[in-house]
C-alpha cells in the first residue's frame, strides 16, 4: 500500500493546502451549534436585537465559508486523486506492454484487464474518500466531544459513555461483513470471466448449439454471486437501522437528562440543542470512519494486485555479442524451448535461411510452428541453443530494433477499431505510396477501392465489418507496408482462396524484397519455397526443397498425397 501511496508524493503541497482548507471548513461547521447555543442562552434573553442580528450574520458567514471550503477541498481532492491514478495507470500500462508473453501467460489477460480497471478505480475512490472524509470525520468527532465537554461536562459524560457501545456495534457488523465482500469480489471475477468469454465466443456457441451448457455454467456463477451479495447485504443492512436506533436513543437521553438538568437550573436550553447536533455529528463521523476503513481494506487488496504488476521484473536481458560475418540471414542453432518447463515444446531445432529466400514451415496442428515464429520475434527466450539474425544473437539486439526488422501476420492477429489506412499503417510512418503498394500486393486494393470511403473506411473492433479473407488481406498489407527485412506469415493465407494465395506468393517472390517465412498446414502454400521445414511434435522430421522432401521425408510425402491427391502434384515444383 505504501508503494501506491507514493503516487501521491508529487501532490504533497496540494494535499497540505487541501488539508488546511478542509480542516478550516470543518471547524466552521463545528462552531455553528456552539454559537447557536450561546445565542439562545445568552443573547436572546437580553432582547438586544442588533446583537441577535450580528450573531445571525456570523452564523450565516460560518455556514457559507464551510460550504465553500468543502466544495473547494472536495474538488481538489478529486483532481489530486485522478491525477495520481492516471500516473499509476500509465505506469501499469507501459509495464504490461513490455511484459514477455511468458509473464502475460502467468497473469492471464482477464486478470490484467481487471487490475488495470476495477482495481485502479478502487484506489481512486480510496484516495478521494480519505481526502474528503478522512480529515473531516476525526475533526468532527473529537471536536464535537471537546465542545460538548466545554459546554456541559456532566451531560457530555452521559453521551460519552454511549460511544464505546456505538464503536462496538460498528466494529462487529463490519467485521462480519468484510469477508463476505471479499468473497463477493472473487465470485464477481469469475462472473466477469464467463461473460467475457461467452460474449467473445457467442457465434461459436450458437453455431455449436452450446447455448444451454453455457447458460447452465452462467447460472451457477450468477447464483453464487447473488448468494454472496445477499449474505453481505443481510449483515450490512443491519448497520444503518442500528445506527438510527442508537441515534434516537442518544437523542432521547439528551432530552431526558437535559430536561432534568434544565429544570434543576444546572443546564440551559441552548446547550441541549447544541448537544442534539453534536451527537448527530458524532454518529455521522463514526459511520464515515467505518466507511474509510472498509474502503481502505478493499483498496489495499487492489493495491497489492497492482503492485504485483508494477514491481514485476521482467525485462528481456540484452547481452553483448559481436556479429559474425555471414551470408545467412536467419539461423536457428539447436534450439530447445518449453512454455511450462514440463516438456519441451520445441526440441533441437536447427536451420539456416539465406537472405531473400522463402522458407516454408509445415506441420500438423500443435506441432510447434507458431512457437518458432514467437521465438524468432523474441516473445519468449529460448531455453537452449541460439537464434541468430545477420550473424548476431537476437538477444543482443535492442528489442525495438529487433522487432522493427519484421513484418508479421500472426495467427489470430487482430484489426483495431479505426480506419482501414490506420490499420495498415499501424502507427508507423508509412507514406501513401507504400500504403497503396502494400495493399496492391496483398490484393486488398481490389476491395478497398470499392469501399465508400476507400482507405478512410471505418473498421469495427476485430474487423467485424469485413469478411475473413478481407481481414487477412488487410493484415498482410500491414505486414508489407513498412518494407520489412523479414516477413512472417503464420497461417496467413488460410482464409484466402487458392488462387489469391498463389498470386500473393508469386508477387512476394518476384518482389524479392524480404526473406519470407511461410507457416502453413497446406502443402500448396509452402511447396514452391526454397526450403521447407517439416515439424512434428516440436522436432524436425524433414528439411529441404519440395522435390527432396518427396524423396526422403515420409511425413511430407503423406501430406502431399493427402492434400494434393494424385502423383502428378508430387513433381509440381
Ligand atoms: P497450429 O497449426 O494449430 O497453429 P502450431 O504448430 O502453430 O499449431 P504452436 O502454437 O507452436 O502450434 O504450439 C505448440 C505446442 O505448444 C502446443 O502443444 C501448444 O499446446 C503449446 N503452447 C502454445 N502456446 C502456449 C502457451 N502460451 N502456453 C503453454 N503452451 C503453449
Ligand atoms: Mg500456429
Amino acid at each position: 500500500m505504501r508503494y501506491v501511496l507514493s503516487y501521491l508524493n508529487p501532490y504533497k503541497y496540494k494535499l497540505i493546502v487541501n488539508l488546511i482548507v478542509k480542516s478550516g471548513a470543518t471547524l466552521m461547521e463545528l462552531f455553528l451549534p456552539w454559537i447557536l447555543a450561546y445565542v439562545i442562552d445568552s443573547v436572546i434573553p437580553t432582547e438586544n436585537v442588533p446583537s441577535i442580528i450580528i450573531f445571525g450574520v456570523i452564523m450565516l458567514l460560518c455556514s457559507g465559508l464551510a460550504f465553500y471550503g468543502n466544495v473547494v477541498a472536495n474538488r481538489m481532492a478529486a483532481r489530486i486523486s485522478s491525477d495520481a491514478i492516471k500516473t499509476l495507470r500509465d505506469d501499469g500500462y507501459s509495464k504490461i506492454m513490455n511484459f514477455s508473453n511468458r509473464t502475460v501467460d502467468e497473469f492471464k489477460i482477464p486478470s490484467l484487464v481487471s487490475r488495470m480497471t476495477t482495481d485502479t478505480y478502487h484506489i481512486y475512490r480510496m484516495f478521494n474518500v480519505v481526502q474528503r472524509i478522512g480529515v473531516r470525520a476525526p475533526i468532527l468527532l473529537l471536536g464535537s466531544i471537546f465542545l460538548m465537554v466545554m459546554i456541559d461536562l456532566s451531560l457530555a459524560l452521559v453521551l460519552i459513555a454511549l460511544l464505546p457501545l456505538i464503536a462496538i456495534v460498528i466494529y462487529v457488523i463490519s467485521r462480519r461483513g468484510v469477508p463476505y465482500y471479499s468473497q463477493l469480489q472473487k465470485e464477481l471475477d469469475s462472473l466477469i470471466r464467463i461473460v467475457r468469454e461467452n460474449i467473445a465466443g457467442i457465434r461459436v456457441i450458437k453455431a455449436l448449439a452450446k447455448e444451454k451448457d453455457e447458460r447452465i455454467k452462467f447460472e451457477q456463477v450468477n447464483r453464487a454471486v447473488s448468494k454472496k451479495e445477499r449474505s453481505a447485504g443481510y449483515v450490512v443492512s443491519m448497520l444503518n437501522p442500528m445506527m438510527n436506533f442508537l441515534l434516537n436513543m442518544g437523542l432521547i437521553m439528551i432530552l431526558y437528562f437535559g430536561a432534568i438538568r434544565v429544570s434543576q437550573g444546572l443546564s440551559q436550553t441552548g446547550s441541549i440543542i447544541a448537544f442534539l447536533t453534536y451527537f448527530t455529528l458524532i454518529l455521522m463521523s463514526f459511520l464515515a470512519l467505518n466507511r474509510i476503513f472498509l474502503m481502505y481494506s478493499r483498496a489495499s487488496a487492489s493495491a497489492n494486485r497492482i503492485i504485483e504488476i508494477l514491481q514485476r521484473e521482467d525485462a528481456f536481458e540484452i547481452i553483448v555479442s559481436e556479429a559474425i560475418p555471414t551470408d545467412l540471414h536467419i539461423e536457428f542453432k539447436n534450439v530447445d524451448f518449453s512454455y511450462n518447463k514440463a516438456k519441451n515444446h520445441i526440441e533441437n531445432i536447427s536451420f539456416q535461411i539465406k537472405r531473400n529466400q522463402t522458407f516454408g514451415i509445415i506441420g500438423s496442428t500443435g506441432s510447434g510452428k507458431s512457437t518458432i515464429a514467437q521465438l524468432l520475434l523474441r516473445f519468449y527466450d529460448v531455453d537452449q541453443g541460439q537464434i541468430l539474425i545477420n550473424g548476431k544473437d537476437i538477444k543482443s539486439y535492442d528489442l525495438k530494433e529487433l522487432r522493427s526488422k519484421f513484418g508479421v501476420v500472426l495467427q489470430n492477429d487482430v484489426l483495431f477499431s479505426s480506419t482501414v489506412s490506420d490499420n495498415i499503417r499501424f502507427g508507423r510512418s508509412v507514406d501513401d505510396e507504400s500504403l497503396s503498394e502494400a495493399a496492391e500486393m496483398a490484393q486488398a486494393s481490389e476491395f478497398i477501392d470499392k469501399l465508400n470511403e476507400k482507405y478512410g473506411q471505418e473498421v469495427l473492433r476485430g474487423g467485424a465489418n469485413f469478411s475473413g479473407g478481407q481481414r487477412q488481406r488487410m493484415l498482410i498489407a500491414r505486414a508489407l507496408a513498412d518494407h520489412p527485412e523479414i516477413l512472417i506469415f503464420d497461417d496467413a493465407s488460410s482464409a484466402l482462396d487458392y488462387k489469391t494465395d498463389a498470386d500473393l506468393r508469386n508477387r512476394l517472390r518476384k518482389s524479392g524484397m524480404s526473406t519470407v517465412i511461410l507457416i502453413a498446414q497446406r502443402v500448396s502454400t509452402v511447396l514452391s519455397a526454397d526450403q521447407i521445414l517439416v515439424i512434428e511434435e516440436g522436432r524436425i522430421v524433414g528439411l529441404g526443397t519440395h522435390a527432396q522432401l518427396i524423396e526422403d521425408c515420409d511425413v511430407y510425402r503423406e501430406l502431399v498425397e493427402l492434400q494434393l491427391g494424385g502423383r502428378e502434384y508430387v513433381n509440381a515444383a
